[in-house]
């Protein structure tokens, strides 16, 4: 039996790798690898080495998922809940996905599906609201 604290882990991993890496890390795991349920390789890379620091050996998808289930803009644990999958090409820019990235990573008010059409119409995702709240704010703005 492993334990090691949240708040522990997520220190260890940020001080391992810097705030960029850090946050890189957190949003592809609380996005893209929910639906796929497993890391990439370049996190299980960062995982393994921080958990030689910690004396703790988790492979596990979903524990590893818990540990670092929050927002690393805003600091605020994330929810989840059932939200619209939109199928189709998505064309986003990469201002805008910068954008996204440092001021609301965790909004995921919609779950962006491939291209093709698949059976489910909703997926659940993990969020934080307060990202959906700058992203309102932003969005607000961007239309005045
Ligand atoms: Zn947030």
């Amino acid at each position: 039996m492993y334990i090691v604290d949240p708040q522990a882990a997520r220190e260890a991993m940020r001080s391992a790798f810097g705030a960029e890496r850090y946050a890189k890390f957190v949003s592809e795991l609380n996005g893209r690898c929910q639906a796929k349920k497993r890391l990439f390789y370049w996190q299980e890379s960062m995982w393994d080495q921080v958990q030689k620091t910690l004396g703790t050996h988790i492979t596990d998808f979903e524990e590893v998922s818990n540990l670092f289930r929050h927002c690393h803009v805003h600091g605020s644990e994330l929810k989840s809940e059932l939200v619209p999958v939109l199928y189709g090409t998505h064309q986003l820019t990469g201002k805008y996905i910068d954008t996204m990235e440092s001021l609301f990573p965790h909004a995921n008010s919609v779950f962006l599906g491939p291209c093709w059409h698949e059976s489910p119409t909703e997926r659940k995702v993990f969020f934080c609201e307060l990202c959906r709240e700058a992203r309102e704010k932003w969005e607000a703005q961007r239309g005045a």
